[in-house]
């Protein structure tokens, strides 16, 4: 059994990889704003320092694996875009290059991080947001999505996302991580019924947005069995998943990129 620290822990996806790993007899850190082991918020990078140094000395220098689920949706409100620009991108990377040494200590960790299918559904995020993302620049993220307007919240999360997957990608073969025995990956969902989705559905242009969105196989997914997805990508069996970018997403991908041929 193994040591694993999971953010975004009190609820939706996250909550649900934390009770199957404990169900598995795994010993869980919990990361969250709320109701967890480790109490940060990941929007600050105080908050970020402290869930690195909380979760090194909960786990005794060493980490079998961790499941990045903390995130915001593309919901309107105050400080959203600042907020999304840096729980769900820099309250991953940065937490990720703290813990490194951990996960290296146990020399077959597994990391998943949740990235989501807007990086291929959402058209037009600029490529100036994205190298402000590369360049941990939060004030030209912000800057370079002003001009967007309602589709702001959108725009950055898309480019949260986006920018994550690419650093997964870029970081999992590197020396420091697959040379260290560290499996690094993704998992893009499309829309998973959750609290998340629920804020974004009590918003009627919201929901009338994705409710018309095309989904192949129709309806929501499952937060209990997107957890399966990462339990799967955190065992034995995922040894030679490394950099991989998995869409769970009823066939919104594929459908955007039918054309693809
Ligand atoms: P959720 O809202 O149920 O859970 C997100 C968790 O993140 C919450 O427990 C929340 O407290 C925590 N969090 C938010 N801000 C934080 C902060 N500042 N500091 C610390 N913790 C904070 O959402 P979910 O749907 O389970 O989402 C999990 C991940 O999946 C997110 O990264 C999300 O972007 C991604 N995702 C979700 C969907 C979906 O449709 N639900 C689709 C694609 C990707």
């Amino acid at each position: 059994m193994g040591v694993y620290a999971v953010t975004g822990s009190a609820s939706g996806m996250g909550l649900e990889v934390v009770e199957k790993l404990r169900a598995q007899g795994n010993t869980v850190i919990g990361v969250d704003i709320r109701e967890a082991d480790v109490v940060a918020d990941l929007s600050t990078s105080t908050g970020r320092a402290s869930a690195i140094s909380a979760v090194l000395d909960a786990c005794g220098g060493r980490l079998d694996g961790a499941v990045l689920a903390a995130g915001l949706g593309p919901s309107p409100g105050k400080d959203r875009l600042q907020m999304i620009a840096e729980v769900n991108y820099l309250g991953v990377v940065e937490l990720l290059e703290g813990w490194q040494p951990a996960l290296a200590a146990a020399e077959s960790a597994k990391v998943v991080v949740f990235s989501s299918n807007s990086t291929t559904t959402v058209p037009a995020v600029p490529a100036r947001t994205l190298k402000a993302y590369r360049d941990r620049d939060i004030e030209k993220v912000l800057k370079s999505i002003r001009i967007f307007g309602k589709s702001a919240p959108a725009i950055a999360y898309a480019g949260s996302k986006i920018a994550v997957s690419r650093w997964v990608r870029r970081t999992a073969v590197t020396a420091n991580w697959a040379g260290r025995g560290i499996r690094l990956n993704a998992i893009a969902p499309g829309a998973i019924l959750t609290p998340l989705l629920e804020e974004q559905l009590s918003t009627p242009a919201e929901a009338k947005a994705i409710r018309s969105f095309p989904v192949p196989i129709g309806g929501f997914g499952d937060a209990g069995q997107l957890a399966d997805w990462v339990i799967f990508m955190l065992s034995d069996a995922a040894s030679f998943l490394c950099g991989s970018v998995v869409f769970v997403d009823g066939g919104s991908d594929a459908y955007f990129r039918a054309d693809d041929w």
